[in-house]
């Protein structure tokens, strides 16, 4: 028998064509590198991957896009993995409130970040996993393709490059953190790791099914491995709901009511625990940098299916 929730989605899903319609389409797409500037404003997708194996779509849903930031849940859950709860005495776990690459917060906190997804914290998780893996960049992508089920997610050179002639500020972050001593290695090999993490390319079917272990208690459902224990993947998601949208994390809670993780790409990952991960993909980005129609549209699911996590 169809579970009653399955039900809900596919009664949702059949309205977002109409409701995309009533929706403005405001907001500038990323423009920092002229990589990201090319990307169609028009373009959204949208797929919802249920525990039960059942799948929900619309639109511009196998597309590829920069996932950007997102890819931050990813690394933080590899490092956890690694560097277990050591983790938390480099980084912390509070909303910064803050834009995602301010420099003052780190001064007044002494080179500790507020948490593992502004730049300063992805930058701090990205030294960790240099400290663990032998080739960090094919050791990740790895990791990703595995959660995935698809080796051919990868990188994106271009993207890549251009983040790194553009990325002044997360230079200025890597280095003032090891002025503290809380970069271990090479401050070069962290930014380009970095910077490669931002330029991975994945669809909203692919990122969907990516983060099925957050709503799965740490198991990728495809393997039935573990990617990280129970306890912790309630502690990423925690850390997603209260940090995972820049300085509007409070408004992604209030209005949506999951936990999530956006990037300048355009694309909002958010997580029902025990019941489903949905991924969107909207360019243009509203004035704290998350997606305008993401946010709006992952409103009306959980408004009209009645339920999140409060
Ligand atoms: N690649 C970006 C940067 O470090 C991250 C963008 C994002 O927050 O999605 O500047």
């Amino acid at each position: 028998m169809q579970p009653k929730n399955s039900l809900d989605y596919h009664k949702v899903f059949s309205k977002i064509g109409s409701q995309l319609e009533h929706t403005d389409n405001l907001g500038e797409v990323a423009s920092y590198i002229p990589e990201l500037f090319n990307v169609d404003p028009k373009k959204f997708g949208i797929h919802l991957s249920t525990v039960e194996n059942r799948h929900f779509d619309y639109g511009d849903s196998k597309e590829r896009f920069s996932i950007q930031s997102i890819s931050k849940v990813l690394s933080l859950s590899m490092a956890f993995k690694l560097e277990g709860t050591a983790l938390w005495e480099r980084v912390g776990v509070e909303p910064s409130g803050n834009a995602f690459n301010s420099l003052s917060q780190l001064e007044l906190e002494c080179g500790i970040p507020r948490n593992p997804f502004i730049n300063a914290g992805a930058l701090l998780i990205c030294d960790v996993l240099v400290s663990h893996l032998t080739n960090p960049k094919e050791e990740f992508i790895d990791f990703v393709r595995a959660l995935v089920g698809k080796d051919n997610i990868n990188y994106c050179e271009r993207i890549a490059l251009s983040e790194k002639e553009h990325g002044f500020r997360n230079a200025a972050m890597v280095n003032f953190m090891k002025s503290y001593g809380n970069i271990k290695n090479d401050v070069e090999e962290v930014l380009d790791f970095y910077f490669n993490l931002c330029s991975i390319e994945m669809s909203c079917a692919e990122l969907s099914q990516a983060m099925m272990y957050l709503c799965s208690n740490g198991i990728n459902p495809l393997t039935n491995e573990e990617v990280v224990t129970p306890s912790r993947a309630k502690r990423i998601n925690a850390i997603m709901q209260l940090c995972g949208f820049y300085d509007e994390a409070g408004e992604f809670s209030f209005k949506v009511g999951l936990p999530g993780k956006s990037g300048v790409g355009g694309g909002i990952i958010a997580i029902h625990p025990k019941k489903y991960s949905i991924a969107i993909w909207s360019p243009r980005l509203n004035e704290k940098g998350n997606s305008y129609r993401g946010m709006k549209i992952l409103e009306f699911i959980t408004t009209q299916t009645k339920s999140s996590i409060f």
